[in-house]
């Protein structure tokens, strides 16, 4: 399973996922509604209780640590390879909702000290903290030399010895993408880690606070989004003849994320949409998202049992995710996209893959690479 993404924040901007080309007119009969809904930020309090009272975090904010969290507020995010980041726009926490519901205790715990640490930075300095989130989600091999990543993940390393973690413990928690071995060493040279090996960590359910792991996201319609979509051939091959009532049960939910565009929720089959996408992509580049999504939500659906081994297979091996991709190009090709265009579409597998896979991939969804 690829786990690599993100701890902090994203380095795929939605921004990058626009189309630089100029848009055509589409020949399928849909409609967006580019009016999404104002973000559905909830309270940090009601997921994380007790952190006011952790000196790692009163050594951060001193007095005024209850009114900031009593402030601060969670952007959820329906993806399973996004951990937990700081929303640089207004400065409140972005959090995957499969990491606050599968994650140990203790990973999110030591998440949350950390980010807390990068609230303090934000406040201080928000075009120094934005500057340089960018500049490692341009290049992720910079995330581990970055002047924000290394004293926050100083500051929750000391925390992770104060709760009795082993060297290696701590190790395996700090390491959770691939990053060049000299910044890695340096890196791990910067964190000094204490201790000695074998663990005697304070057991989970000693951490003196309260997680809530079950999320509360809005879900709307997607028929109030996107109309027409029941006649357009693809997704009439994806549902046949109950395609208008598949859609109408279909649940949308939006987010301001710096991530992706539509994608589908791994954990309920609804759909995910990035709120400033559709402010802003246009008609043919939504489309042939929707169209991508609905395969994989259809494709997801069919075969439960196979959908475990497809996460521990490689994205570019799972072949759910190939079909799904080949449907959208196909649908492209008959709607005359060009390549360049279509290979847009294939920001997150460009991603994912190295670029040795991605030129498979891209062969095996009837593509030329480097098109
Ligand atoms: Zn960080």
């Amino acid at each position: 399973m690829v786990t690599y993404l993100y701890l902090d924040g994203n380095p795929q901007s939605g921004r990058n996922l626009l189309s630089r080309q100029a848009s055509r007119k589409l020949k399928v009969p849909v409609k967006v509604n580019r009016k999404t809904p104002p973000p559905a930020l909830q309270p940090f309090t009601d997921y994380f209780k007790g952190f006011e009272k952790v000196a790692a975090v009163r050594k951060v904010f001193g007095d005024e640590t209850e009114a900031v969290l009593a402030r601060l507020k969670i952007g959820f995010i329906s993806n399973r390879r996004m951990y937990m980041g700081i929303r640089d726009d207004d400065g409140n926490v972005a959090i995957g909702t499969y990491h606050l519901r599968h994650s140990p205790t203790r990973v999110l715990y030591l998440d949350i000290v950390h980010e807390l640490f990068h609230i303090k930075q934000w406040m201080e300095d928000k075009e120094w903290f934005t500057k340089e989130h960018e500049k490692f989600m341009g290049d992720f091999s910079l995330y581990y030399a970055s002047p924000i990543e290394v004293p926050a993940y100083k500051h929750a390393v000391r925390e992770a010895e104060r709760l009795g973690m082993s060297p290696e413990e701590i190790t395996e928690y700090l390491k959770m993408l691939p990053v060049p071995p000299k910044i890695w060493n340096k890196f791990i040279g910067e964190m000094a880690i204490k201790g000695t090996s074998g663990s005697k960590a304070l057991p989970e359910d000693k951490l003196p606070v309260k997680i809530n792991r079950n999320p509360k996201l809005v879900l709307l319609p997607f028929t109030d989004y996107f109309q027409g979509f029941e006649e357009a051939p693809p997704v009439k091959a994806i549902f046949g003849k109950g395609a208008r009532e598949a859609l109408g049960e279909l649940k949308v939910e939006f987010l301001e994320s710096p991530f992706g565009s539509i994608f589908p929720s791994e954990e309920d089959g609804h759909m995910v949409v990035n709120s400033s996408f559709i402010k802003e992509a246009d008609v043919e580049s939504i489309y042939l998202d929707v169209i991508l999504s609905l395969n994989f939500i259809r494709r997801l659906s069919d075969s439960k049992p196979a959908r475990q081994d497809s996460e521990e297979t490689g994205f570019d091996e799972s072949p759910k995710v190939v079909e799904s991709y080949v449907a959208m190009v196909k649908e492209a090709k008959r709607l005359g996209t060009p390549d360049a265009k279509i290979m847009e579409r294939l920001q997150l597998p460009r991603f994912m893959m190295s670029e040795k896979e991605f030129k498979k991939f891209v062969k095996a969804i009837g593509l030329k690479p480097g098109a």
